[in-house]
């Protein structure tokens, strides 16, 4: 369900929005925010919902891993896309679950005209790393 209305939208994101995400600011087009949901600081698996203003986007990225590694998003509120280079653009809603594998390049963000969170999971492995590409340009965003 599209939400252009942030208070509308608060209502919907059960798992909170957080702060900004300004330490990766620089990776993403528009604003997005993030909830720490575990004691990551303390040792517990780190979990975060991500929220991401209408138009945000983060630039085309890898995680990287030597084995396993990848990323699970858990759509929690709103629409937004996901999408693996080569590939049609998934649309994405409440409830819907993207397994990332390592080593595939993507990008995942808000619909144009709705907030969008998800949930993001980092899944162990061995060497893992994140590699940080170029945006998603607004001339092939806009035209979604
Ligand atoms: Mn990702």
């Amino acid at each position: 369900m599209k939400y252009q209305n942030e208070n509308e939208f608060r209502k919907a994101n059960l798992f909170g929005k957080g702060e900004p995400n300004v330490n990766f600011a620089q990776f993403f087009i528009g604003e997005s925010f993030l909830n720490p949901l575990t004691d990551f600081q303390n040792g517990e698996f780190p979990l975060f919902n991500v929220t991401f203003e209408p138009g945000c986007r983060n630039n085309w990225h890898i995680h990287h891993a030597d084995k396993d590694g990848g990323q699970i998003l858990i759509c929690t509120a709103g629409e937004g896309w996901y999408q693996e280079e080569g590939k049609e653009p998934r649309s994405l809603n409440e409830g819907d679950v993207v397994v990332i594998p390592q080593g595939v390049k993507h990008w995942h963000g808000a619909k144009k005209d709705s907030w969008f969170s998800h949930i993001s999971i980092e899944v162990p492995g061995e060497n893992s790393s994140n590699e940080w590409l170029e945006p998603v340009t607004d001339e092939y965003y806009n035209a979604l």
